[in-house]
């Protein structure tokens, strides 16, 4: 029966999404969250013109690259798909994707739904769409006002999805989701890397579970992947790495990445280990979901960097990189790349404490900052802005960089343009949530100035 109220409701989806994108918005949830308040069975129906399966892709870090390599994947095969690229990973944001995607009858069908969705969303999410796979990349401390500690979430996602008989896409090399079988009763998949070369026993990085989950002894590690990613086990009960379903091999990270997967060939230019577990991961969904080899390969081989995932800018004739930073772990990694980076650089980090970058900048005193000290001279400043650039100000010069290179410059433009006038090869511009569209505009205006 033809219902009035889902007319309605679509109709001011659709109709608020086309005017946030001629205001130049992001406003991904707002269109969802008032078409759902018109009418809240919304986005129960629309996932049901999914013909093939929903995946839902959670965790703290790779997200979005996870998904989007995902999507590549999905699209390469010719398929459809409702995406919630733009990052908006809450309800609203993704009942927005399903708007979007719609006609107006709400009827139109697609084959797949690729879900990145906030921690935090997971449990509701469950009570609305039952997903084919839940893939999870890792558990990172992440904005610890939001979330509590780790273990909440941990508990928070492991309770949800206990007794729905969905089957996990897990991250073998993560302790915390190593008892994830027993823990929820369901069928468990594993991905992780084999040893690589780049692998460490003594790293500092911002270890977060250093501890058991089933007794809470301190874990032994034979070497770290990164952060506490890599191969473990307990002393006290035996417990260790669950057996890997899909191994990544052979990792080389020399320009771009590269590793193989059993005989599947995997070649990228995203850079970085943290992207070569999201290849890993989507590869893993992918052949689990039965998709080709050659399509896989095909599309990770020619998938672009999205906005501030290492997204590549040429202004002034100079290489500019944005990346989004937003907790310890994430930001050790894009240390880690810049100072492997041979080039001179300039760099500029935004830190800002909204409620969307966590108001707790605590933890920018977790990070492996003392990393760029190696390297000091190869760094020709460090310009530190947003609504907290005198507290990373402070994290630098603790961190026993020369402070004579380090600039607080709180408003972004200035701070940015000033950044460009150094003299390094490259531009670094690193900032949290809040400030990454307003950086990626100013960088778009000065490209084509
Ligand atoms: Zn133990």
């Amino acid at each position: 029966m033809f219902k009035i109220r889902k007319l309605l409701a679509l109709v001011t989806g659709k109709a608020l999404i086309a005017l946030s994108r001629a205001l130049g918005g992001q406003g991904t949830n707002l269109p969802g969250r008032l078409a759902s308040f018109i009418y809240p069975p919304l986005l129960s129906e629309l996932s049901r013109n999914i013909t093939g399966a929903c995946f839902m892709v959670t965790g703290t870090n790779g997200k979005t690259t996870t998904c989007n390599l995902a999507a590549a994947i999905i699209r390469e095969q010719g398929f459809s798909i409702v995406h919630n690229q733009a990052g908006a990973n809450m309800l609203a944001g993704i009942t927005t994707a399903f708007i979007q995607n719609s006609d107006l009858l709400g009827q139109r069908t697609h084959d797949y739904a690729l879900l990145e969705t906030d921690e935090a969303n997971v449990a509701p999410l469950l009570q609305i769409i039952k997903p084919r796979y839940i893939l999870i990349t890792n558990f990172f401390r992440d904005q610890l006002d939001r979330y509590g500690e780790l273990d909440i979430t941990v508990k928070l996602i492991s309770s949800a999805v206990k007794g729905t008989g969905i089957e996990l896409i897990l991250n073998a090399d993560d302790p915390l989701q190593s008892n994830w079988p027993s823990l929820t009763g369901l069928k468990c998949l594993y991905y992780g890397f084999d040893h690589t070369a780049y692998d460490n026993l003594d790293s500092a990085d911002s270890r977060e579970c250093r501890y058991c989950m089933l007794c809470g002894h301190e874990l032994e590690y034979s070497y770290y992947h990164y952060a506490q990613l890599g191969r473990f086990q307990c002393p006290h009960c035996g417990h260790h790495n669950q057996q890997l379903d899909y191994v990544g091999s052979e990792l080389s990270l020399e320009d771009g990445i590269a590793f193989k997967i059993g005989d599947l060939h995997l070649e990228s230019r995203l850079q970085g280990f943290y992207n070569a577990y999201n290849i890993l991961a989507a590869a893993t969904l992918a052949l689990e979901s039965g998709f080709g080899k050659d399509i896989i390969k095909r599309a990770i081989a020619s998938h672009q960097p999205a906005a501030g995932r290492m997204e590549n800018f040429i202004i002034g004739g100079k290489q500019v990189f944005l990346i989004l930073v937003k907790n310890p772990t994430g930001f050790d990694q894009s240390l880690a790349m810049l100072t492997g980076d041979i080039h001179t650089k300039n760099i500029f980090m935004a830190l800002n404490d909204n409620a969307a970058d966590g108001r707790d900048i605590s933890w920018i005193w977790d990070t492996q900052v003392e990393l760029l000290a190696r390297s000091e001279e190869k760094i020709t400043g460090l310009i530190c802005s947003g609504q907290r650039s005198g507290d990373m100000a402070l994290r630098f010069k603790y961190a026993g960089l020369d402070t004579s290179k380090i600039v607080i410059e709180p408003y972004l433009r200035k701070a940015i343009e000033r950044t460009l006038g150094l003299e390094g090869q490259v531009t670094y511009i690193l900032c949290t949530y809040t400030a990454l569209f307003a950086c990626r505009k100013i960088l778009l205006r000065l490209r084509d100035r």
